[in-house]
Parts: structure tokens; sequence; C-alpha cells
């Protein structure tokens, strides 16, 4: 099993409150609902004292992640985001203060990962169909892959506006969104004063507090039998975000046709199986995870094990596990 070093404090801190806490949470129990959204399965499970007040609140994280939804699909007309795609190549376009933020958001976490995490991985991403088992071709991919580069996206900030600079650029926010989604969902459940939540969309969490005396434990799955999990992480007050190459792909003449791109070739990243990270917020999990995947394992650890209060578990192109350094392996 894997235990984070800070965890231990958190445990007998808790252990420490579990007295005093326990004497408000008589009649209180725990509530959970999912959704289907942004084309995954979305779950809250939150400790309530109170069947109103917890469905409310449930409410207020679903309410919260369709809005992000509605603004940053790509493919349905109405959302921002397609609109973007539309238009922004042929003039700058003024766009919401929220996505603005993320798209800024987006640009860092490009510049941090040198290049492996980018919104405009699209311009090539696009044209693959994962449900169909369609790729684009060889031609294809090199006749764009010029696309593929952040620096074409420009934004400029009163009034907030974007405009690519190239007109073969498409950008999608898939590699964050649903993280974002996430810690909007949690900023929901805080406002309302919950204390001990979980909010989950696809490979994304995020806790709020511990699971009533104990840690929320996380698995992560094993990439090449889904049935079974490779990792549990036992996990208070913390962002865990996994991004694997298991999620959307098929197979065609022995080559994985999958949903993460290097943003290099154009194709599908081969440097990792599965990539998970533990932060304080989803957005910069998930941005790091699709990241991670990308630079593999060697320059992937470099990052994380150079950023503060970041985790990180990557399982290779071989399927051996490797974690940063401030985990530490138990076996028991
Ligand atoms: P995740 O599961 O968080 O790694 O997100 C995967 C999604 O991120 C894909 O379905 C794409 O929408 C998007 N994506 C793929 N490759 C990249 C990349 N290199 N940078 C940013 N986003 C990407
Ligand atoms: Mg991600």
């Amino acid at each position: 099993m894997v235990i984070l070093k800070g965890l231990k404090i958190a445990v007998i801190s808790w252990l420490l409150t579990v007295c005093f806490t326990s004497v408000n949470v008589i009649g209180a129990k725990w509530y959970q609902q999912k959704i289907n959204i942004m084309g995954t399965t979305a779950k809250v499970e939150l400790w309530s004292e109170n069947e109103t007040a917890a469905s409310m609140a449930i409410q207020d994280v679903f309410a919260a992640m369709e809005h992000v939804n509605a603004t940053m699909i790509p493919y349905i007309e109405t959302s921002e985001l397609y609109k973007i795609n539309k238009r922004a190549s042929q003039m700058p376009m003024k766009i919401s203060t929220e996505l603005f933020q993320l798209l800024e958001y987006a640009i860092d976490m490009s510049l941090l990962s040198n290049g492996a995490f980018d919104i405009t991985f699209s311009s090539v991403g696009y044209l693959y169909n994962y449900r169909e088992h369609v790729a684009p071709s060889a031609t294809t991919i090199k006749n764009l892959k010029n696309a593929i580069n952040y620096r074409w996206v420009k934004l400029e900030s009163s009034p907030q506006t974007i405009f690519f600079k190239n007109p073969n650029v498409k950008i999608d926010l898939g590699g964050i969104a649903k993280g974002y989604a996430v810690d909007e969902g949690i900023k929901a459940l805080k406002a309302r004063g919950i204390k001990h939540a979980l909010v989950n969309a696809g490979g994304d969490s995020r806790i709020i507090g511990d699971r009533m005396g104990r840690p929320w434990y996380i698995g992560i799955k094993h990439p090449r039998n889904l049935s079974k999990v490779a990792s549990k992480l036992p996990l208070v007050n913390v962002a865990v975000s996994t991004s694997g190459d298991y999620e959307r792909f098929f197979e065609k003449n022995g080559v994985r046709y999958h949903h993460i791109i290097d943003p290099k070739t154009g194709s599908s990243s081969k440097n990792s199986q599965s990539v998970t990270i533990i932060a304080d917020t989803s957005t910069y999990a998930d941005a790091l995870s699709t990241s991670v995947f990308v630079l593999g394992v060697e320059e992937g650890l470099k990052l994380v094990n150079g950023l503060d209060d970041v985790s990180a578990v990557i399982i290779d192109a071989q399927g051996k596990l490797h974690y940063s350094d401030d985990l530490v392996m138990q076996t028991q």
C-alpha cells in the first residue's frame, strides 16, 4: 500500500477531534447521487445531518457541472468553445471571463509542462473518432501538425478576447474541464458548509475532509485489467486525477489509438499507460495528469518532484509502477 507522508499526520489530528465531531453527527448520514455528464459518470457523496440540505447541495454540484459542460463541450453549436473554434481564427473574439481564465490557466500549464499539455492538440485531435475506430492519415497529421502549438492562441485581457494566429488551430479543454467542473462542484459544497464530501467526474476526484474517521480510498485501475486495482491511495482533503490510455481507445493493426495526444507527433502518446496526480485542486491535478502522461516517467517525475504539494503514481508503457519522491512505499 502507498501512504502519503502528510496523511499520517492528518489521520492522527483527525483522531484527536473525532470525539468532538461525533457529538454533532447524531442523525447525520452519507448521501450519494450520480449523473451522466461530460461523457462520463459524475458522483457526489457527502455527509449531512439533513436530507433536504444534502439534496440541495448535490443539485448545486450538478448545476455547476452542467454549466461547465454547456460552455466547454466542443461539438455542440451553442457552446462557447464551439463558437471559438468556428470564429477565432478570423478575428479576435470576445469571450466570457470564466472561459478566459481557464484558457489562461491552460496556457500556463503548457508553459509548465514544456508543451506536453496543449489545448491546440485538437487541431489534429478532432479528426480521431474512437467510437468509429477512425484516425487521421499520416499525411493529414503531417499537414496539420504545425497548428498544434499553444503559442498560436492569443489572449488579450481588456476586453477579454481570443484570437488564433493560425487558421488551422482548434482547441479542446477535455484535458482540464472535468477537473475544473469538480472544483466548481467543491466550491458549491463549501458554500453550503459541507465538511466531508467527495466529488468525482470520470478520472477526476476531489475530497473535502476525511470519511468520518478514515481516509477516503481512491483506487488506481490496472490499465490492462480494468476490474483490478493497481494501487490504492488513502487520501484526505486533496484532489486526485488519473489519465489512462484505456479511457477512450481502439486498436488497429497492433497500434493503440487513444485519446491523449502527444503534441510533438499529433498521435496518441506512447509514453505511459496511466498517470495519477494528487494535488490541491482538481483543475491542477487534471492538467498535470495529462501533462505527465505525455512526458513519460523520466521527464514527468522530474516535473512533479520539482513542484510543491504534488504527488504522482505513473504506470509506464511497460506496466511498471513509479512514484514521486514524496510517496513512501509500505508493504502490508
Ligand atoms: P485526461 O483524461 O485528463 O488526460 O484527458 C484526456 C483528454 O484531454 C482527451 O480526451 C483530450 O480531450 C484532451 N487531450 C488529449 N491530449 C492532450 C494534450 N496533449 N494536452 C491537453 N489536452 C489533451
Ligand atoms: Mg487531465
